[in-house]
């Protein structure tokens, strides 16, 4: 069966079925381009609902022409997040420097965009709401790759059969581990780990960041659309993988490496006791020599997690989702060489974007007072430098166009 694409006229490649593993912004952002070039897509989501949450993440360069392709940009561009300003502190709440945010996360000022995670998760899928099969409360359990497909076992023990599976199901995807297995080979740890909930606007914020440092913890309030997101960062020797998917185990390991810190941390730290929306994490990368196995295609995170250092996790995705999609209508089915032309056609800028993380860690988090000191300098310099022009690297990619068959 041969279809015609409704956007661009042509012929695209025959139907096929897939189904993708996480509906936050790789596993939306994949079944779009699959179901716009004729594929029926299946997503499956392990919460009970699209997740809301998260920090504002950033949208840039290449990731920003997947967006407009998709017709997002004007509504995202309405909805975006606008802080104004980076304040950093030292222990009594003296100012150490403020800044145009901008001048920290090498951003555009009126081109990149800054939105609410969860309002972006929410705009991704509401482009394909009525357009692709959503199960939600379930995940793959078992994945049996036959000579004509994969069969799929989910945990409540239903089993069906795709042609292929896109795991989008973030950093420690588990549909990847069924595969390549464990994580550990995979994950670059970078030496921190994070924490962001919701509290009340204790300090009276609006539309800022307040950042509190010391040599190896930080403490940052997100003020933003009237929400006030706290998140707490330090330095940790190892990766306590102990503590994923253990808010107890979370709250007490975040207490008693903040002990004794200064400014309004003490607050923070009792919030996180009742907050009920904690996303903790490591901060790392997922490095894989190959995103491709079979019938098996990874995306964004469960992919190449680039770290929030690099600020680019949420634009290597939309990218790499984009370009999944692309090179599955180009070859018309043939997974084997879509496969191959994805990996050759996306890592090295993937890759770049990874690369980035140096520059992030040494703005948030510096280890030591003689580290903390000279960042502190650096950022009174900051504050006078003209309007960035943004990382090249952001837009390392020039995006191919939609497949319209021709
Ligand atoms: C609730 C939440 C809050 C976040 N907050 C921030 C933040 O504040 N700052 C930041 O830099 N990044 C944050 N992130 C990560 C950020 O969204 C990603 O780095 C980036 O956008 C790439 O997205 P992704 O779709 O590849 O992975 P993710 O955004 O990690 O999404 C993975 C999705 O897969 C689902 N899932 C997990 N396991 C399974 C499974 N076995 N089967 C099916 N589904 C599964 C998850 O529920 C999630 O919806 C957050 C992610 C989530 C889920």
């Amino acid at each position: 069966m041969t279809l015609t694409d409704a956007s661009g006229g042509g012929r695209v490649s025959p139907a096929r079925t897939v189904l993708v593993s996480g509906a936050s912004i790789a596993g939306p952002a994949v079944a779009y381009w699959l179901k716009r070039y004729g594929y029926e897509v299946t997503i499956v989501e392990k919460a009970p609902a699209p997740r809301g949450g998260g920090y504002a993440i950033d949208i840039r360069g290449t990731a920003l022409g997947v967006i407009e392709r998709m017709g997002l940009l004007p509504w995202l561009q309405e909805v975006q997040v606008h802080v104004n300003r980076s304040t950093f502190v030292e222990n009594d709440g003296d100012v150490v420097a403020t800044l145009r945010p901008q001048a920290v996360t090498g951003s555009v000022a009126g081109r990149d965009l800054e939105i609410r995670r969860g309002d972006l998760t929410e705009a991704l899928i509401s482009t394909v709401r009525d357009d692709v099969e959503f199960i939600f409360n379930d995940f793959i359990v078992g994945m049996n790759e036959t000579g004509h497909g994969v069969d799929v076992t989910f945990k409540s023990g239903t089993a069906r059969t795709f042609d292929l599976v896109i795991a989008a199901d973030g950093m420690h995807s588990h549909t990847r581990e069924l595969v390549f297995g464990p994580e550990q080979p995979f994950h670059r740890y970078i030496g921190y780990c994070f924490a962001i909930y919701t509290m009340d606007n204790i300090l009276d914020l609006k539309d800022e960041i307040v950042m509190w440092n010391d040599p190896g913890r930080a403490a940052a309030f997100y003020a933003a659309k009237n929400e006030v997101n706290a998140m707490l960062t330090w330095a940790q020797p190892e990766t306590p993988f102990h503590a994923f998917g253990d808010l107890q185990a979370q709250r007490d390991l975040i207490s008693e490496v903040y002990a004794g810190a200064g400014w309004v941390v003490p607050d923070m730290v009792a919030a996180l006791q009742k907050a009920d929306d904690v996303f903790f994490d490591a901060v790392a990368q997922i490095r894989m020599p190959r995103w491709t196995s079979g019938r098996l295609a990874l995306v964004g995170d469960a992919a190449h997690a680039p770290s929030f250092l690099t600020g680019q996790g949420t634009s290597t995705a939309l990218v790499s989702a984009y370009m999944l999609a692309l090179s599955l209508a180009r070859a018309n089915g043939d997974h084997v060489a879509a496969f191959a032309a994805y990996e050759r056609d996306t890592r090295g800028f993937v890759t770049a974007n990874q690369d980035l993380v140096g520059t992030g860690r040494a703005t948030l988090m510096p280890t030591t007072a003689e580290e903390l000191r000279k960042r502190d300098d650096r950022l009174r310099s900051l504050s006078e430098l003209p309007p960035t022009q943004g990382n090249p690297v952001h837009s390392s990619l020039v995006l191919p166009e939609p497949y319209t068959g021709r």
